[in-house]
Order: C-alpha cells, then structure tokens, then sequence
C-alpha cells in the first residue's frame, strides 16, 4: 500500500543546512537558519530557562498528564506578556500548543470547525504558512505584501485584498518581525487594518513569534493591542521559540479573544476537543520553564535582559549592513528600519548560488537572509562580496 505514495520534496532550508555542513571552507557564512546565533556563531539557552530548569529539577515530583489545554499557568502569565490589560481575561480563551505551529495549525482547524473557508496571506510569507493552511483544508488567498525591489511594504494593496474580502474570511496577520520580509506596519497602519478587518467581518489570526525581537517586548505587541481593542474577535498564535529560546521543546499557545464568557468557553472547549483528537497533549517541558520564570520576578528580569541583548546585537548589525550595502543599492538602507531577524535581499537565484559558489555565503534561493546568522567581524566582508 505505501506504493500509493510518492516522495515529497526535501524542506529546502534543511537541504541547504546539509550544504553547509558539508562546505569545510573556513570562512563560510550560514544566513540561512531560522534560529537566533550569538556573536560567536551559537544558539544560547538563555540563562533564565536554564535556572528554570534547574529549579523544575528539583521539584517536579509527577510526569502524570497534563490535558489537552496544557498548563493554564503558563496560558495565563504569557497572556499578560501579549496582551496585557486589553480585555476582559474571561472573554479570552486560550490553551498551549506544540510551539507556534502547532497553534497557527489548531486555528486553522478551529476556523475550520466553525464553518470557515478561506484565509488571505499576504506574500511572501513563512513558508509553512499555507502548508499548514491547506493541510487543515482551508482555502489560501495570497496577495501581494511587500516589494522586494524596492523594499517596501505594498500596504495599500493589503487593504484592497482585505477590502475586497467577503465576511467570515479569516486574515493572517504577522504581529511583527515579518518572515521573510522584515516589513514594518506602523501604528496608524495597524489601527486602519482593524478598521477594514472589523467592518468587513473578517476574522484575523495574527501570527506572534518574535516578541522582543523587533522594536522591544512592548512594542513588539501594540499593533496587535490596538487590534483585539478594535475588532470583536481575534485568534493569536504565540511561539516561545525564539522569545524564549525553546525551539525544539515546542512551547506556544493559541488565544481566542471572544465576546463574552460563554463564547470563550464553547471556543476553549473546541480548542481542547481539537488538540485531543491530534497530538492529545501538548508537551509539558517548555511551558513550564515558561511558567516559572514569568512567575519569579528575579527570572523575569533576567530573561528581558538577555532577550534585549539579542534585539540590540540584530538592530546593530541591521545597521551595520544597511550602511555598507546602501550605496550599491538605495533600497537596501531600508534593512535599518526592518524588524526581526529576516530580511529579503534582490538577488535572483543565479546570485545566490554565486554567492554559495564561489563565497561560501549560504541563503535560501528565494534571497532570504538571517541577519543573526552575521558575526559583527564578518558584516564587512559579506558586505563587499554581495556588491562583488
Ligand atoms: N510563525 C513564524 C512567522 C515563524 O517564523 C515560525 C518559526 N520559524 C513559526 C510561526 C513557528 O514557530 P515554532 O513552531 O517553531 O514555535
């Protein structure tokens, strides 16, 4: 019977990891990975979760299930680090994931659940994004979302998209620090989206994975506020991946911001009926650290530290580049006043396999670059091997 299958293509950004292991030139340069690097080419464990862990050594005394709403601890102290005081805690329903994906496919599966057909994506975006979309069975609806030749974010196109959306279409939303893009949505253009979102009767899934990252942990979530303030119902996806470092020990949540208890009730019930019938559990481990350092105020303060300490070194070699690079290219001094890790260089795939070639500079063919991926020391030399 598995003769009925047939082979599905490589995940290209782990084939190219494989290329890069491979290449033993020493001054080959990695912008291709999906995880935050230090300054010495290495993924930390941020000190925080590492104490956390110690301290859950200690004390955990059970490994007994959980349920499928996960620890709601946990669920709660991460909700006032999204969302703060915006809403009324009782119109929210929200319960723990496998990660960030494991929270953008619940929704889809939601939406699904309550008769939902569609989502609009504006591209490009994360790749896994409409995978996830359809594999749920909802129907993708891409428009345009950014230029990458001249680097900037195509927001009226976004509101025509959304403008043009019917009632009860579901709408992907980055909350920030745009993958692949780093496009920045301001303040006024965050509270028009809510506007045309909440007039149209559209229903926005906004996608958080990268709190702390861009502008700060704050920041980082007030378009996002303004929005659950504007429109009756939202969904939010949160990865503790990166905020927290925790990428392989799958911790995120998905949130329902509803209009009143009963409502959040019948969502959370669907939510945990969803996860049941799935994964049934979501792991316990990363939550938990998650749990105990939001609850220690000494462990919290540690985790912001060294969260803006990654933020900073970003932001500086965001500048770093965008000064070097903006002569040969006008456009490319907008990488200053992107946000995250990812931004989109104009390259076409022959340049980048030039660059991998003969640089030993590796990116994904669409031109995708990790700007943690750069050491301090080496921005200057990939600078003048991309002008080369
Ligand atoms: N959303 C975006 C935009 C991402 O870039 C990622 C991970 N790269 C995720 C969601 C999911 O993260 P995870 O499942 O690892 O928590």
């Amino acid at each position: 019977m598995f003769d009925a299958l047939t082979r599905q293509p490589d995940d290209p950004l782990l084939a190219l990891i494989g290329l890069y292991r491979k290449d033993e030139r020493p001054g080959k340069v990695d912008l291709g990975v999906g995880v935050y690097r230090d300054e010495t080419g290495h993924t930390p464990i941020f000190r925080a979760v590492k104490e956390a862990e110690k301290r859950l050594h200690e004390t955990q005394d059970s490994k007994a299930y959980v349920g499928p709403e996960g620890d709601l601890v946990f669920v709660d102290r991460l909700w006032t680090l999204v969302g703060g005081d915006t809403i009324n805690r009782s119109h929210l329903a929200g319960v723990q994931t496998p990660g960030g994906s494991g929270a953008l496919r619940l929704a889809a599966d939601l939406i699904r659940q309550m008769g939902g057909k569609r989502i609009w994506i504006g591209l490009p975006s994360w790749m896994n994004h409409a995978s996830i979309f359809k594999a749920a069975g909802l129907e993708t609806a891409g428009y345009p979302f950014f230029d990458v030749p001249s680097q900037t974010v195509l927001f009226d196109t976004m509101m025509s998209a959304l403008q043009g959306a019917s009632a009860g279409d579901a709408v992907l939303l980055h909350a920030g620090c745009h993958n692949p893009t780093g496009g920045v949505i301001s303040e006024a253009q965050w509270l028009e989206i809510a506007a045309v979102v909440a007039e149209r009767g559209l229903l926005p899934l906004v996608d958080l994975a990268y709190q702390g990252f861009g502008r700060g942990l704050e920041e980082d979530v007030v378009g996002l506020r303004h929005l659950i303030g504007i429109v009756p119902e939202t969904l939010i996806a949160v990865s503790c991946s990166k905020s927290f470092g925790l990428y392989r020990e799958r911790t995120g949540a998905i949130f329902a911001v509803t209009t009143s208890s009963s409502s959040a009730d019948t969502v959370r019930s669907n939510l945990a009926g969803l996860a049941r019938t799935s994964y049934s559990m979501p792991p316990d481990h990363g939550a938990a650290i998650v749990r105990t350092i939001l609850s220690d105020a000494d462990l919290a303060r540690d985790w912001k530290e060294e969260l803006e300490t990654m933020r900073l070194r970003i932001s500086g070699i965001r500048q770093s580049l965008a000064e070097g690079l903006r002569d040969r290219w006008q456009a490319l001094g907008a990488i200053a006043a992107q946000e995250g890790m990812f931004s989109l260089l104009p390259l076409a795939e022959a340049d980048v396999m030039r660059l991998r070639n003969e640089h030993g500079i590796y990116m994904p063919g669409s031109g995708r670059i990790n700007i943690a991926g750069l050491k301090t020391a080496e921005v200057g030399d990939v600078i003048d091997k991309l002008k080369n």
